[in-house]
């Protein structure tokens, strides 16, 4: 009778390790995942893509280098 309460003590170990050792793999993804970057067209700064201001095809990371168009 002790070996089979020891033997599920074995069992109800593994069980509980291999639960945790899912639970660590499983982590969740980062919430974000990296920002798409850009570069302007004129100064060649890399800044995120949700904040480029778009003409012509070309992204410029402000309104003045918009105006000053790309040069690169
Ligand atoms: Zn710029």
């Amino acid at each position: 009778m002790a070996k089979f309460l020891l033997f599920l003590v074995v069992i109800a170990v593994i069980y509980a390790l291999v639960r945790a050792s899912n639970r660590r793999g499983k982590s969740p993804p980062a919430a974000r995942g990296p920002e798409p970057m850009t570069r302007c067209a004129h100064c060649g700064l890399h800044f995120p893509h949700a904040e480029a201001i778009i003409d012509a095809g070309q992204n410029f990371c402000c309104e003045d280098h918009r105006r000053l168009g790309g040069r690169l």
